[in-house]
């Protein structure tokens, strides 16, 4: 397979192209096609194969094909949600939203703990429709409304054991309680525990499952 075969827009082959990818990995081949069906996901996958274009090539493909042009631009709402254990995860998945994102007008902002919030309240007021997160932080946002979930249509949960492992999930179920239960969930997770499992029970709906 190519990527072009795997049905993404122009804007984002040719991103996917300046980075010199020929193919998709073997986990981006089995993810692409589901997550734009609009499907929910549960991959297992480990670091390095590719899972984060893998999550973020569809995300991207599915919000320019549905831009909600009805919105002027400061209130446009976050329409996805990615959420990561730490902050090295986060900058790392921001970095990879803005390059495949490169030649699409879709703004991304990443917040994580532990620097000045007032400056990320700046950005989320400013409008955003990608949010990149980790969980603690992410709820401070949402206590001072500083960000609003109504109308998020994409919620990715990346390394979801590491979080579990970290003592996220209160602030996991906070977070989804918020969210709209229209939205498309997809979960990622080297591993899968049973408490993986029940996370993904509650939040997914008839996932396709994927192993790479
Ligand atoms: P990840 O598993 O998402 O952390 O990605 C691991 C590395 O693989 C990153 O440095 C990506 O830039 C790179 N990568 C992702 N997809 C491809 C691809 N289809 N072909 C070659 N490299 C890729």
């Amino acid at each position: 397979v190519t990527f072009a075969q795997l049905g993404l827009s122009s804007e984002i082959l040719h991103a996917v192209n300046d980075e010199g990818y020929v193919n998709p990995t073997p986990i981006q081949a089995q993810v692409i096609p589901s997550i734009l069906a609009g499907k929910d996901v549960m991959a297992s996958a480990q670091t390095g194969t590719g899972k984060t274009a893998g999550f973020t090539l569809p995300l991207l493909y599915r919000l320019q094909a549905y831009a909600n042009t009805s919105v002027s631009p400061a209130r446009h709402p976050v329409r996805a949600l990615i959420m990561a254990p730490t902050r090295e995860l986060a900058m790392q998945i921001d970095e990879s939203v803005r390059k495949y994102g490169k030649y699409l007008a879709l703004r991304t902002a990443v917040v994580f703990g532990g620097i000045n919030i007032e400056p990320q309240i700046a950005a989320l007021q400013a409008g955003v429709e990608i949010l990149v997160a980790t969980p603690g932080r992410l709820l401070d946002l949402v206590e001072q409304k500083a960000v609003n979930f109504s109308k998020t249509e994409i919620l990715v949960l990346d390394e979801a054991d590491r979080m579990l492992d970290m003592g996220f999930l209160p602030d996991i179920k906070r977070v989804m309680a918020l969210l709209s239960p229209q939205r498309q969930s997809l979960m990622f997770s080297a591993t899968f525990s049973g408490e993986i499992r029940k996370l993904a029970d509650s939040l997914l709906k008839q996932p396709v499952r994927i192993e790479a």
